[in-house]
């Protein structure tokens, strides 16, 4: 069992801790206690939509209600993110004095942390932070990106061994329209309902790793054109027995998709101070979908929408977003996919 002193010094090390294990007594325990605001949803239902090619989860989570948000600045506003905005941020930071029931891991390859989350979405959910202040608006390092990829690795390989069909993915959300409620720098980490079908994983079927280059048409990053919205993924490649190797390709990849989304800012002539998006990994696929706003009519979505899984704080925002539809919710907060989304060529240098 860890404890709240619990320190991990290395990817190595920690490919040799009981992750898994540790994730599960400290949340089982914490929700006995009442560390948590947990409770199973009242609605919960799966729907498959073959005409986007999207499995859905439509749930209602009563802590949505409670969750408190602490962002520097509202999403539409203009105002320029000052010290003083992260003063009052970190005046509030649950990130920067972590509950210690909820410390997964106290300190991890020295900089991190990895605490459970306080108003988990579904059971097992917790979170990657920094251990000092940092903002969410910035990017991914290649060692942050090197312990995302090893977390979900761990967790889902022991998860397979115990013949359990759930399975975990990341997710960032970085940038004012992105939909995260914490400034704090943090990557969430999720289970996906037991069987669950994600399209990523048709995407990337049957395709080799390839580094990606815009200049060659067999080369530029996946998408399905089913779905509603913009949106790029790229296959990982196999982990070989390099880190450092592993390291810089995860690195090479995640700012290859961050450049897509400068370069969609651009052609859609949209102020870059607003750059946001979600960014998303499972076991052999990386994400990214540029965002355009935080919500549509009231109906706020982070990574998790586009990955389809919907979460409804009450009867009245459920119903909302029933009657919206899950593709227009999608393609309103990100960017409508154009008919002739294949055909077009992205200037990898113009931004
Ligand atoms: P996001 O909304 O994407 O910024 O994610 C921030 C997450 O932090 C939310 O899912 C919250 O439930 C979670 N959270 C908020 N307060 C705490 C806390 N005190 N301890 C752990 N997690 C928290």
């Amino acid at each position: 069992m860890s404890s709240p002193l619990t320190e991990i010094g290395s990817i190595e090390e920690l490919r040799k801790f009981d992750l898994l294990g540790n994730i599960t007594d400290l949340f089982d325990r914490a929700e006995k206690n009442g560390d948590l605001v947990y409770a199973d949803s009242k609605f919960k239902e799966i729907i498959d939509d073959e005409e986007t090619d999207l499995q859905y989860e439509l749930k209602i989570i009563d802590a949505l209600a409670v969750r408190p948000i602490n962002r520097p600045t509202e999403p539409e506003s203009d105002e320029k993110i000052t010290n003083s905005h992260i003063e009052k941020v970190n005046k509030k930071n649950p990130f920067l004095r972590p509950e210690p029931e909820l410390t997964i891991i106290d300190k991890l390859c020295n900089d991190y942390r990895l605490v459970l989350n306080k108003y988990p979405n579904s059971k097992y959910h917790f979170l990657l932070v920094t251990r000092e202040f940092e903002p969410q608006n910035s990017l991914l390092k290649p060692n942050e990106l090197m312990i995302i990829r090893t977390i979900v690795e761990i967790l889902n390989k022991e998860l397979k061994k115990q013949g359990n069909g759930e399975k975990y993915f990341a997710f960032f959300n970085s940038g004012p329209n992105s939909g995260y409620s914490q400034f704090h720098k943090h990557i969430q980490f999720m289970r996906l309902p037991n069987g669950f079908k994600v399209y990523q994983n048709n995407v990337i079927q049957n395709v080799d790793f390839f580094i990606p280059n815009e200049l060659d048409q067999n080369k530029r990053p996946l998408f399905s054109n089913k779905c509603s919205f913009k949106h790029s993924i790229l296959k990982l490649n196999k982990l070989n027995e390099d880190d450092e190797e592993n390291e810089d390709i995860l690195a090479l990849l995640y700012m290859y998709l961050f450049n897509r989304v400068l370069n969609v800012y651009k052609e859609m002539d949209i102020d870059r101070s607003k750059l946001s998006y979600n960014f998303l990994l499972m076991d052999d696929w990386m994400m990214i979908v540029p965002r355009s706003k935080a919500n549509y009519e009231g109906i706020w979505q982070n990574s998790l929408g586009f990955m389809g899984l919907f979460n409804a704080k009450d009867e009245a925002v459920k119903d909302k977003i029933l009657e919206l539809g899950f593709s227009k919710i999608l393609s309103e907060c990100g960017f409508p996919m154009e008919e002739d989304e294949e055909k077009i060529v992205y200037n990898g240098y113009g931004y």
